[in-house]
């Protein structure tokens, strides 16, 4: 079966790398200036030579994202189900080999959570768990699902890769998008950065989105870890990866994320660190690239950070969030996956989002529509 991973084949990680390293001011220019932009105009826009252009970029970038998107900021939470993991990975808290006391949300406890959650005006839930096969399963998500389906007219997953029958069974029972970050597409950094379980399967996990797109989620979102690996050249293969998909699955939509690696209780040093002018200048160029995508920041950046790039091309923030499962209102103290930057509440987030001007959307009509 045809998927993303006959056509990533084709590239070599360290040619991609070299091609956007050699790129010059003037094709920075020259992809500024064109109406749409190729593959090759999105290595011109995150290479070194463009970061003395970040200035046009932002108002290129802004005046897009206004024409797309209107001046709104979609609002959305995670809500964390079970910290339980098989896997290890070297950068997150749920990892198999870090001893932290481990839980499973009941049924009852996800409704006590839901309940916090709509006291706080969302009906957008992004739904997360650990990757826990004999607990935290297909049945268990059809369960979560169907107890919140009545609550919120949005409901995300970012779970472990699934098979394209168990996306098609959790889409009727009211699923609509799906997160699943390919962390790096550098295939020995991921090899190392996921030594244990099912994730480290990399080749399952990069053909998620095909079944995905096959299985016919409303939503699919993509994104790296920034910090495992050269963020310009994974941000690359994520706009590759973009572009088939949108190719391939023309009625799915799509979102990107910017994670960029947080700290946790004995974590990972970033590799490679990703100081915020060059934050702004990928979400800049993310927009320039496509403007239909939806570009999305979650709390793990500083509040200062967030307030000034949802000017720019951002068009969905969380705000709130807690990373345990239960945090809101079963147990506030289980161990989070990775520390918060912004801990704003929802309604002071709010209040930012309207004094800059925009508008905070708490209910995504669009998906409640489809
Ligand atoms: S990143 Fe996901 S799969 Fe890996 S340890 Fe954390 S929760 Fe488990």
């Amino acid at each position: 079966m045809d998927s993303f991973i006959n056509i990533f084949n084709q590239y070599s990680w360290d040619e991609v790398k070299e091609r956007i390293y050699s790129k010059t001011a003037a094709d920075v220019e020259a992809a500024l200036g064109k109406q749409s932009r190729t593959l090759d105009d999105f290595m011109a826009l995150i290479s070194p030579a463009a970061a003395k252009y970040l200035e046009p970029m932002a108002q290129l970038s802004q005046q897009l994202t206004q024409q797309r998107f209107g001046k709104t900021i979609q609002m959305y939470v995670p809500m964390y189900l079970s910290n339980e993991c098989n896997n290890i990975c070297t950068y997150c808290g749920f990892s198999l080999d870090n001893k932290v006391r481990r839980r499973t949300l009941s049924a009852t406890e996800i409704l006590q959570e839901a309940m916090a959650i709509k006291e706080m005006g969302y009906e957008h839930v992004l739904l997360v768990t650990g990757e826990a096969n004999h607990t935290v399963h297909v049945p268990y998500f059809k369960n979560a699902i169907s107890l919140l389906r009545n609550h919120f007219a949005h409901i995300s997953m970012e779970v472990q890769p699934l098979d394209e029958e168990d996306y098609r069974e959790l889409t009727v029972e009211g699923l609509h998008t799906v997160l699943v970050y390919q962390e790096t597409y550098h295939r020995e950094d991921y090899k190392k950065h996921h030594p244990k379980g099912k994730k480290s399967n990399f080749q399952y996990r990069i053909e998620t989105p095909d079944r995905l797109g096959r299985a016919g989620v409303h939503k699919i979102g993509l994104g790296i870890l920034i910090g495992l690996e050269d963020w310009r050249t994974d941000s690359f293969f994520t706009a590759l990866h973009l572009n088939y998909l949108e190719r391939t699955y023309w009625q799915t939509k799509y979102s990107i994320s910017f994670p960029r690696l947080r700290p946790f209780s004995g974590g990972l040093e970033p590799k490679i660190e990703m100081v915020d002018r060059e934050l702004v200048q990928l979400i800049c160029a993310w927009r320039i690239f496509n403007q239909e995508v939806e570009l999305s920041l979650s709390t793990r950046e500083h509040p200062r950070f967030r307030d000034n790039v949802m000017r720019l091309g951002i068009t969905s923030i969380s705000a709130g969030s807690k990373t345990n499962p239960g945090g809101y209102a079963v147990e506030p103290e289980s161990l989070e996956q990775f520390e918060i930057a912004d801990e704003r509440t929802p309604a002071e987030m709010a209040r930012v989002i309207s004094s800059i001007g925009y508008e905070p959307v708490w209910k995504d009509w669009d998906g409640a529509l489809s």
